[in-house]
């Protein structure tokens, strides 16, 4: 069983950056626990842990010793950056990072900047940084930082549901590729049946009573309201009277 753990940015008293009616703790925890819900429906064999999963405040220092006590096999701190100019996505790692760790963000990169492809997101490189996140933790980490939260045409990409679903998908595609992870094979659901075709047992007695004026013939499929079985039940009655 792979174990992943993914740090969602800040929490609690420490919002992290803020601009345009967005907070960054908010994204980085609706695109973490995002990947969680798909890593996990979709693939088989790999468990993902957050560091938080509600608004809370976190020291850098408790996220690393969390990741590190678990013995994650790699782990994934999600941003939003800000400081103004045209925005884009970026990510990093550690200045001394290992080959894995350059490995994870390579895969990482490739697969959100993918994703990201029809929102037209600038693509700020694969970056190192000295920073806690990437420094301290034990295992292959990488940092992503989702779209500049000041930059105002970046927040409406980030207020747009389908690029928090393409940051998603592209981290869940990166992590998949780097783990060599598999889908999990989904059973086939049955079509849903269309209510406007009669059932082939039931076409005879369909026809015989619409001809006899119990049903109008219209959705065979759809399911009955009180209401019109008072009104098939009430021919029914003037029906027998009659004969
Ligand atoms: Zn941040």
């Amino acid at each position: 069983m792979i174990k992943l753990e993914i740090d969602p940015g800040h929490g609690g008293k420490d919002g992290g950056a803020a601009g345009n009616g967005l907070k960054e703790k908010d994204i980085a925890l609706i695109i973490s626990k995002g990947i969680k819900k798909k890593l996990e429906d979709e693939y088989e064999g790999v468990k993902v842990t957050l560091t938080r999963n509600t608004d809370i405040f976190l020291e850098l220092k408790e996220r690393t010793n969390k990741a590190n006590a678990a013995g994650v096999d790699a782990l994934i701190s999600v941003h939003c950056n800000a400081g103004g100019g045209s925005g884009g996505f970026e990510s990093f790692r550690h200045t001394n990072a290992s080959a894995k760790s350059k490995e994870l963000q390579e895969a990482l990169h490739t697969a959100i900047m993918a994703e990201l492809n029809p929102f037209n997101v600038i693509d700020r490189k694969q970056k190192t940084g000295n920073l806690h996140m990437v420094r301290e933790s034990k295992m292959p980490a990488v940092l992503t930082e989702n779209l500049f939260i000041d930059v105002a045409a970046d927040a409406n990409r980030l207020k747009n549901d389908k690029v928090i679903e393409a940051l998603i998908n592209g981290h869940v595609i990166g992590v998949a590729k780097y783990f060599g992870l598999k889908k999990k094979k989904v059973a086939k659901v049955a079509n849903e049946r269309d209510i406007n075709v009669v059932s082939p047992w039931a076409k005879t007695v369909w026809e015989e009573m619409t001809k006899e004026g119990y049903f109008d013939g219209k959705r065979p499929g759809a399911p009955i309201t009180r209401e019109e079985m008072a009104v098939v039940v009430s021919r029914l009655l003037n029906n027998n009277q009659q004969k």
